[in-house]
């Protein structure tokens, strides 16, 4: 595996490579990174990951400073998945003096973890659209996880005409129904026992639209109910929406992602499901 860290070296590399798969994360690798890395082998014959803690996408008092961070076990993890090139940039590769364009999503980025995080999709947007510039992979690999992030990097796509496809792995949990995030590591043990309260509180609006029900506010005072159920959880939104446009809705059709963000202490965790009628 290449390990790259300027933009000329990566764009230098990824001539000598055909069919290119590319996984953007932000570092300190988990099973649902290495998930991605793994399709993107096995279904383009090559992979690329950038790791980089990207600064636009994070609020003035949110957790960039403390994100955790662990180049070398990242780079061990990627080789051991299968990846032909790691880029590695720092912020003045990505961000050289004179900076300024922003990417604008529009709709889809407003709402839920949008309206939680204002610019955080732009800065999202922002830095998808440099690395597929950059690495111009054929395909790009996203995670289920972030489905608001999905949505917006497929309209960005659209609209810029982006030449790659976009293609989204599964969320993977552990074993008792947490999704893994680089995040679980803020959880004290005591906060780590009550996280899959999250997932739990998932499957009930699961529960209640496999045996017919199709209201959205049922299903989301469902959820809320769940997560009420524990002091402890502080809930930022539970959205019923339409996992296209993000828009809220009243009555779920043939599809619909209810999506949630809850702090634990000074951790905020996000999940969803996706309800679908077939
Ligand atoms: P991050 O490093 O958190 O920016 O994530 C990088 C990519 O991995 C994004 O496309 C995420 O959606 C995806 N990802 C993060 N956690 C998971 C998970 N538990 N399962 C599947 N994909 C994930």
């Amino acid at each position: 595996m290449q390990v790259l860290s300027t933009i000329a070296a990566l764009r230098a590399a990824r001539r000598g490579i055909g069919t290119l798969g590319l996984v953007p994360t932000m570092g300190f690798l988990h099973r649902g990174h290495l998930s991605l890395v793994e399709r993107a082998c096995a279904e383009c014959g090559a992979a690329a990951a950038s790791i980089f803690v990207n600064p636009a996408q994070f609020g003035p008092h949110e957790d960039l400073g403390r994100y955790p961070r662990d180049l070398p076990r990242d780079l061990r993890l990627l080789e051991q998945a299968g990846a032909s090139l790691a880029f590695v940039p720092d912020a003045g590769e990505i961000y050289p003096p004179g900076f300024a364009t922003r990417i604008d999503v529009g709709a889809v980025a407003e709402p839920l973890e949008g309206a939680a995080r204002p610019g955080h999709f732009s800065g999202v947007a922002t830095v998808v659209a440099k690395l597929l510039n950059i690495v111009q992979p054929d395909r790009a690999y996203f995670g289920q996880k972030d489905a608001q992030q999905v949505a917006v990097i497929r309209r960005m796509v659209r609209d810029l005409d982006i030449p790659v496809e976009v293609v989204v792995g599964d969320t993977v949990r552990d074993p008792d129904g947490l999704a893994l995030s680089s995040r679980n590591t803020y959880l004290t043990p005591g906060q780590r026992a009550r996280a899959p309260a999250l997932h739990r509180a998932l499957r009930s609006a699961e529960a209640l639209f496999a045996a017919g029900e199709r209201r959205a506010a049922v299903l989301r005072t469902a959820v809320h109910a769940a997560l009420g159920a524990d002091a402890e959880l502080s809930v930022d939104y539970v959205g019923v929406s339409d996992p296209d446009t993000m828009e809220e809705i009243e009555r779920v059709g043939s599809r619909a992602l209810v999506s949630l963000a809850v702090r634990l202490g000074r951790t905020r965790l996000i999940d969803n499901v996706v309800l679908s009628a077939s």
